[in-house]
Order: C-alpha cells, then structure tokens, then sequence
C-alpha cells in the first residue's frame, strides 16, 4: 500500500522541486488539471522501497492579499488530514522564519507523524538553519537538498521510521 505523504511548508523553500524529485518525472503527476486541484498537486512515487502518493501543496505563491494565510492554512490542514506523513519543508539557508512557526503550530496541534525536512543544505550554508530547526519542536530535521538530491536515504529513514 502506498504511503499518502503530503509536502507542507511556506512558499519558496523547495516543496514543488522535492515532489517532483520524488515524483521522478513530471508525467508521474497524475491529476494536474487547473481549477481542480489549483491548491494541491498529486502524484505517485517512489523512494527507497517506499511507494509514495504524493501530495504537494501549492498555488499560493501568486496570492499576495491578506487571505494568502487563511488560504494556505487551509490547504496545509487538509493535505494534513488526507496524508499518512506530513513532510515539512524549511529553508535551511534561511533559517526558522515567524512563517515557518505558524506552519509548525499547525502541524504540532494535529495528530499526524511529521518528518522534518531542512532543505538547500548543499554545502556548508544550510548548517546554522538546520540546527535552529530542532527550535520547531517537531523532532530532528534531516538536511536535504531537494535540487541536487541529497540527504535522500535519511529522509528515507526518517520516513519510514515514523510510518
Ligand atoms: P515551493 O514554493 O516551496 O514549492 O518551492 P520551489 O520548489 O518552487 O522552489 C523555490 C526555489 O528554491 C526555486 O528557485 C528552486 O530552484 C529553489 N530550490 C529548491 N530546492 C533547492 C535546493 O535543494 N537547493 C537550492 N539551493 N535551491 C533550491
Ligand atoms: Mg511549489
């Protein structure tokens, strides 16, 4: 049976590149029609032995009024409900920003296994903000770099871990 893995986190810190590393190619995404799935992209995928059906949360980068947070809780808590595992994404080179805290609120008050993922570590510039990211409360975040796929088997482990 196949993992429902949904990639949470603020805009711009990489959740669309990951899902469509983990998707393998685009042609892996299964529903991508506009104005049916506009806030949330699906897919199938695979990592390690683990079959995944993704769930990307998206389509709010454009939004710029002051719904844009209303809209992306929404979203957020909804991929929540229907995932197995929330994977949520930081921006390793920026560090924990006040966005990051409220998408961490939100995943603390459910009740659904979250891996912590810190990404655009490549190189040495990810360290500071990975370590700040055990300030989140959601347990040890596993550095990755979604671009150049790296840190892919611990995200594996972490995964499979608390699934
Ligand atoms: P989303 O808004 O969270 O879906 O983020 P995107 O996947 O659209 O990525 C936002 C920006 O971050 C893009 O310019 C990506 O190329 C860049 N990005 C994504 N992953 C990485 C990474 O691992 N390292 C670096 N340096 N940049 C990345
Ligand atoms: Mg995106």
């Amino acid at each position: 049976m196949a993992l429902k893995l949904a990639i949470v986190g603020r805009p711009n810190v990489g959740k669309s590149t990951l899902f469509n590393r983990l998707a393998g190619k685009k042609l892996a995404i299964v529903d991508d029609r506009p104005g049916v799935t506009r806030d949330r992209r699906f897919a199938t995928g695979r990592l390690g032995d683990l079959d995944l059906e993704l769930i990307d949360t998206a389509g709010f980068e454009d939004v710029s009024d002051e719904s844009l947070e209303a809209r992306m809780r929404t979203q957020t808590e909804r991929a929540i409900d229907e995932c197995d595992v929330a994977l949520f994404v930081i921006d390793a080179r920026e560090g924990v920003t006040p966005l990051d805290e409220v998408f961490a609120e939100i995943l603390r008050k459910r009740d659904k296994p979250v891996v912590l993922a810190a990404n655009k570590a490549e190189g040495k510039q990810g360290d500071a903000g990975t370590m700040e990211a055990f300030s989140l409360g959601l347990g040890e975040p596993v550095p990755i770099s979604a671009e150049h796929g790296e840190g892919m088997a611990d995200l594996y482990a972490a995964i499979a871990a608390v699934s």
